[in-house]
């Protein structure tokens, strides 16, 4: 019987703020590709991969599906969707919270005191099952795709949950945080039973090399052969640091 091989099907962000940072990520993990005229797939250059162009938030749900066999997208949206998919890394960009937030003047202090309040989100599950876990057994949640931040200026929610970076727009719409639900950030998934590891593989060890070196810094010095030691605790490097000697016998460098 032939075995016929397929590309590794890769989901990534068509817009929005996951398509920028994901095709920053891939460029400089040397995956190159060029997308035509907004088209939905595009081929790797060098590798047996096809990319697929798709909503962030429809890639969780297509990939458990097996429509796609990985792609790249919020932890937030996998854990929205309930999609059964295996996280296979973070990506360390796109970081954020979900957070319950409320009129900087309401005098209420956890999700527990949240009983018979409406409250507007993009993330009707996630929301849900928080205040299920805080005793609020039947939530009164007004499901919508944006602006959650301006409900309840229009008086149609008493509290919003939604992502938060920085907390200025929180700022500029008198709100506050009462409690953090989650902290996010954007994750490469892969469906549960995809059978081409080799080529994800090869994916996730140059996506490794990007978001490693994002981490770690070069750091060169010289130093008493005496304080080595302590020196060693302080710059330990990503495995081991490499000691050197010099010239002068009492120093070393690091
Ligand atoms: P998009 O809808 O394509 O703009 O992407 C939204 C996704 O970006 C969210 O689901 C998060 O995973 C991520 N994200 C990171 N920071 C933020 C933020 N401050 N506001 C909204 N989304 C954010």
């Amino acid at each position: 019987m032939n075995t016929v091989t397929r590309n590794l099907r890769i989901g990534l962000p068509s817009k929005g703020r996951l398509s920028e940072l994901a095709n920053e990520l891939l460029n400089q993990a040397g995956i190159r590709f060029r997308r035509q005229n907004r088209s939905l797939s595009a081929s790797v250059s060098g590798l047996p991969i096809d990319l697929k162009f798709l909503r962030t938030d429809d890639i969780p749900i297509l990939c458990s599906e097996g429509a796609i066999d990985a792609g790249i997208t919020g932890s937030d949206l996998v854990q929205e969707s309930g999609a059964s998919v295996k996280t296979t890394m973070p990506l360390g960009v796109g970081k954020c919270r979900l957070a319950i937030c409320v009129p900087e003047a309401m005098k209420i202090n956890s999700a527990a005191d949240m009983r018979g309040m409406r409250i507007a989100t993009s993330f009707p599950n996630v929301t849900r099952q928080h205040l299920q876990k805080n005793g609020i057994d039947d939530p009164y949640i007004i499901q919508l795709t944006g602006s959650v931040e301006v409900m309840i200026q229009l008086g149609v929610a008493d509290a919003i949950v939604d992502l938060v970076e920085t907390g200025s727009t929180l700022a500029a719409n008198q709100l506050r945080i009462l409690e953090e639900i989650g902290s996010y950030e954007t994750v490469l998934v892969q469906n549960e039973k995809l059978t081409d590891q080799e080529t994800l593989q090869r994916v996730v060890r140059r996506l490794e090399g990007v978001v490693i070196a994002r981490d770690y810094a070069m750091l060169e010095y010289n130093i008493p052969l005496d304080q080595l030691d302590q020196a060693k605790m302080i710059t330990p490097g990503f495995n081991s640091p490499t000691v050197q000697t010099l010239e002068n016998a009492s120093m070393r460098s690091v």
